[in-house]
């Protein structure tokens, strides 16, 4: 057969071409960062396409997030000179696993509209069932029994297939309780996260017709990431190959960051004894970083043990070095890179302008964000946060959710007894108790349950108006999800509204309301995408990016984590400090498996930058509210001294940005100590007592010494984290009254406050 013209074959190297052309059979391609993995991978489905080996919903490719699969897609279709709509197996396990399982629900005993809990509901369900069991929630939290269960469904195990050991958890009940779980779950038409994959899995094995379907279905299959897979994706993949073998993974097992989720890098080492003659293809040029760069990360992932080890080598232009600063707290650093990025942009930092979309702030932990949120915020630098469901945990944002997705599937009962009572109706927990009650003794959902109660008046007074009222309104929403004259954006606001719970917070005199109020728009805003409320909860339930997009440029912020497989011209990583990155809990536990994955952590982290790569590292960081004092990461001492440029921090000997002093690795160290040591840095501490506060003046945050007395004086201005700005009437010891411009007047501990910017 005369395939069409290939261009996208020429871009490719002889080791990617190989790889891509070997269509049939097994292949792994195994390599380092920044080696064009996903880009062969990204071919080798043109290709399939090209040569019409595949229609484009015959290919099973499964990707690490839902942005790396719009990604590929957009890829294809750039790659191919055509737009392509049929893609619908590209994406993430998860997605494609809901797909299939509302089709086969009733295998697994579950119906098609199937509801996916989050990981609130499935700790109150849990809540619950310990509740039942007479076990102490103190002793054995129900985050602990759902990171158990977790763990258990990642490696493909139900109840039935525990082995003894596990069954025998949290003293020979962890087991049962797993097993009443998962009826409760069934009961409720409703899977877990995990449940996607499992349930999958045991059709699949306990149904070989359906499986051969798939077999013979998915002509190729395709898997970027593959290092981070678990034991039941690796099932998953492997029943699914079983018959043509016609799979292709890409991975690199330095980049293995999941192992914490139950990953498994194992699963690359055995790709070639479960599918015997596999073609392994090494890729070794990487195409994205400098020199220096690559350099720096090769240097850090040496430090692990048994690696496969690979050779990397780039063709690129030597560039900057990376650069490491260190900085008095998370403010400053955070106050630092807003200032670098402002002159990346402008053009004023020496290198080429840059654009906000090029650049990108990779951290260790989540609650690193904040300062860079706000501090962008306060000088207007727009960003954009990858990887986390923050907008959609917001509580009004739950709620809004809890309403449509009763109304999508009337037997959700979790949802259900999340609005039965928000907005207040009088309907506490005794009434909800007698809904329950009635519920259960009949064996229906909580919808249902209410109505009966109500049927037999077991309720009266203000609650069963109210009552009869919202199962009214469920009903009527519910018949208007079939109504074509009205979109699915006007019937969430005609819910909210009719509901009573926009009037909620229009009534509310917290100054959140507002903010919440906002948030619901833009949750209405957000259902435009999809094309019915079900399509979008369902997004929402596997949502790992959220970026609200007014197409202009901006920063992004993720986590490490959320960061692999993406690449910027310029990278920050920050908060390079013991206890943070390395983790804690990495630090004390015993081996060095946490250790050894928070390196990997860190070579993701430094390959994914194309030209610059700052490290930073602040000597205070409030955690919890308290602050403690820091130590450089240890794998600081990791990086090449001479690919690494060390910066002053801002403040100390006078010496602005430019003054760099020419020492890394353990020096860095030394010179953060020293720097704190130094004359210099006394002599502006001195002057800051002299001030009252134990920071200089020249770095804007200012700090309140923990231990020093109030040094406010009436009438200044003030920030605290919670309260927002404020000014000052009146002081007491460490306690200070503060009229707070969004809060009433009230009185704060001292060391809570901050001088704010400017
Ligand atoms: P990671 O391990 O971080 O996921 P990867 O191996 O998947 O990296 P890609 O993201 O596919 O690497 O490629 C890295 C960069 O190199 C991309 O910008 C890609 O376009 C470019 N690239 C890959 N192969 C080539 C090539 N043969 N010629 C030119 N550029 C290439
Ligand atoms: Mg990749």
């Amino acid at each position: 057969m005369a395939a069409r013209p290939a261009p996208y074959l020429d871009d490719l190297n002889p080791a990617q071409r190989e790889a891509v052309e070997a269509l049939d059979g097994p292949v792994l391609m195994l390599a380092g960062a920044g080696t064009g993995k996903t880009k062969a991978l990204t071919a080798r489905i043109v290709h399939l396409l090209n040569t019409g080996r595949a229609r484009s919903n015959e290919i099973l490719s499964v990707t690490f997030t839902n942005k790396a699969a719009r990604e590929m897609k957009n890829r294809v279709g750039a790659m191919l000179g055509q737009s392509i709509e049929g893609m619908p197996w590209l994406g993430t396990f998860h997605a494609i696993c809901v797909k299939l399982l509302r089709r086969h629900a009733e295998l697994v005993g579950l119906k098609s509209n199937f509801t996916i809990l989050d990981r609130d509901d499935q700790i109150r369900l849990l809540k619950q069932l310990i509740a039942a069991e007479h076990i102490d929630e103190k002793r054995w939290p129900a985050r602990q029994i759902a990171a158990l269960i977790d763990g258990w469904k990642n490696r493909a195990l139900t109840p039935e297939k525990l082995p003894a050991a596990d069954a025998g958890a949290y003293n020979h009940r962890g087991g049962e309780i797993y097993r009443q779980y998962q009826t409760r779950l069934r009961e409720l038409n409703a899977v877990d996260f995990g449940d996607l994959l499992l349930h999958m899995v045991v059709i699949f094995q306990t149904h070989p017709d359906v499986l051969e379907q798939y077999q013979r279905w998915f002509r190729y299959v395709l898997v970027d990431e593959y290092q981070d897979t678990n034991v039941a994706q690796y099932l998953w993949l492997r029943l699914l190959a079983g018959g043509h073998r016609n799979i292709c993974c890409v991975g690199d097992d330095d980049q293995s960051i999941y192992g914490w989720r139950g990953a498994e890098v194992g699963n690359i080492l055995r790709f070639e004894k479960d599918f015997p003659g596999a073609k392994v293809v090494r890729l070794e040029q990487n195409y994205r970083s400098t020199p220096h760069i690559l350099a720096a990360a090769s240097n850090v992932i040496r430090g692990n043990e048994g690696r496969l080890g690979k050779t990397l080598w780039t063709e690129a232009e030597e560039g900057e070095k990376l650069r490491l600063i260190g900085h008095w707290d998370g403010e400053e650093e955070a106050r630092w890179i807003g200032e670098e990025i402002e002159s990346l942009q402008g053009g004023t930092r020496g290198v080429r302008p840059m654009s906000l979309d090029e650049m990108a702030i990779l951290v260790r932990a989540s609650h690193q964000m904040r300062a860079f949120e706000d501090r962008f915020l306060t000088i207007g630098l727009p960003y954009r946060v990858i990887g986390g469901p923050r907008f959609y945990e917001r509580l009004e944002i739950r709620d809004a959710m809890a309403y449509f997705r009763v109304v999508v599937s009337p037997d959700d009962d979790l949802a259900f007894e999340r609005i039965v009572n928000t907005p207040k109706r009088g309907l506490g927990n005794v009434a909800q108790q007698k809904i329950q009650t009635t519920a259960r003794a009949h064996g229906v959902p909580l919808v249902q349950g209410a109505r009966m109660l109500l049927a037999k008046k077991g309720l009266g007074g203000k609650g069963a108006t109210e009552l009869a009222q919202l199962l009214n309104g469920i009903d009527r929403w519910g018949r208007m999800t079939g109504d074509a004259d009205l979109t699915h954006m006007e019937l969430a606001e005609i819910i909210l509204d009719e509901s009573g719970y926009t009037a909620m917070w229009q009534n509310d005199k917290t100054p959140e309301a507002p903010g919440r109020l906002e948030n619901l728009k833009e949750l209405v805003k957000a259902l435009e995408q999809f094309e019915n409320l079900q399509g979008f909860l369902e997004h929402v339930s596997l949502i790992m990016d959220n970026e609200s997009d007014d197409g202009g440029a901006k920063v992004s912020i993720m986590t490490l984590h959320a960061a692999k497989g993406l690449e910027f011209p310029a990278v920050f990583l920050p908060g390079w400090e013991d206890g943070l990155f390395p983790s804690q809990r990495s630090m004390d536990e015993t081996g060095l498996k946490g250790l050894e994955e928070e390196r990997r952590l860190a070579y993701v982290g430094i390959t994914r930058a194309e030209e610059l790569c700052t490290i930073s590292f602040a000597g205070n960081r409030r955690v919890f509210g308290q602050w403690q004092s820091q130590m450089p990461s240890r794998f600081i001492d990791e990086l090449p001294e001479e690919h690494v440029e060390v910066l002053t921090p801002p403040g100390l000997y006078g010496g602005g940005y430019g003054a760099a002093r020419p020492s890394a690795g353990i020096e860095a160290r030394a010179a953060q100590a020293d720097a704190y040591n130094s004359p210099g840095w006394r002599r502006m501490q001195a002057r800051a007592r002299e001030w009252g506060t134990s920071q200089p003046r020249e770095s804007r945050t200012t700090v309140i010494d923990l231990d020093a007395v109030s040094s406010f004086t009436v009438g200044e201005r003030v920030f605290h984290q919670k309260f927002g700005y404020g000014a000052v009437t009146a002081i007491e010891g460490d306690k200070v009254e503060v009229d707070f411009e969004k809060a009433s007047t009230k009185k704060v501990v001292a060391r809570f406050l901050t001088s704010p910017d400017d």
